[in-house]
């Protein structure tokens, strides 16, 4: 067990992981322009990631490493549990966004996750109290514990209907929408949105605008901003 004293600089170590860090996690399965790109290939990568991200400390990706050494079969197994949280982390992220129940023992998978997480405990200290936390088990647990946390907070105390999945079926990003008026329908304006855009003027040039997506044309111009 480590523990550790919460700090003030504790470099590399965010203790509050947000929901962009959720959703950047989701994303590392990528479908950029319908091919599907994995940017977690390897434990190591996804060790690498997290410690980029905060959400485990170099000694926790170290002690991965090490038992990996010890116990190769280790290394597949952490692989497939990290891209296994990712996914069901995914399709509660789509459900929510698609207002319907987490289908594949998804929730399971999820609570499970969330059972690792630290343990956060008071101390006292020189000018009163602070936040100490422990971390109780595996560091590659707590990282998925860590990364699925937002999204319950998300959906306890923030705006679960804004969470989003690209509308763009070759791009399926997730993403929170931070627009005005909340009906933001593409990451990104610039490339997807543009995609759309461009897509649904050749279906027009074509005189067949409302057979290829009629939805995409009923959402005001203006509200496709971001
Ligand atoms: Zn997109």
């Amino acid at each position: 067990m480590l523990t550790i004293q919460t700090p003030a600089k504790d470099q590399g170590h965010a203790h509050g992981v947000d929901l962009e860090a959720t959703f950047d996690f989701l994303n590392t399965l990528d479908h950029d322009d319908g091919f599907v790109r994995e940017h977690l290939t390897s434990l190591d990568d996804a060790l690498d990631w997290f410690v980029d991200r905060g959400v485990i400390h170099h000694e926790g990706a170290d002690r991965a490493r090490a038992q990996v050494t010890v116990q190769p079969a280790a290394a597949d197994r952490d692989l497939a549990r990290v891209r296994g949280v990712r996914q069901a982390l995914r399709e509660v992220a789509e459900a929510i966004a698609e207002h319907r129940v987490p289908s594949g023992g998804a929730l399971e998978i999820v609570n499970r996750a969330l059972r690792a997480r630290q343990i956060i405990e008071l101390v006292a200290s020189p000018d009163g109290c602070s936040v100490d936390h422990r971390h109780v088990g595996d560091p590659v647990d707590d990282a998925l514990a860590r990364l699925a946390e937002p999204l319950v907070t998300e959906l306890t105390a923030g705006h679960p209907e804004r969470i989003r999945i690209c509308a763009s079926d070759t791009c399926e990003w997730v993403f929170y929408d931070t627009s005005r008026t909340g009906r933001r329908r593409w990451c990104d304006m610039a490339t997807c949105g543009n995609r759309a855009k461009a897509a649904r003027h050749r279906a027009r040039a074509r005189g067949g605008a409302q057979a290829v997506n009629p939805g995409l044309d009923s959402v005001p111009a203006l509200d496709l901003l971001p």
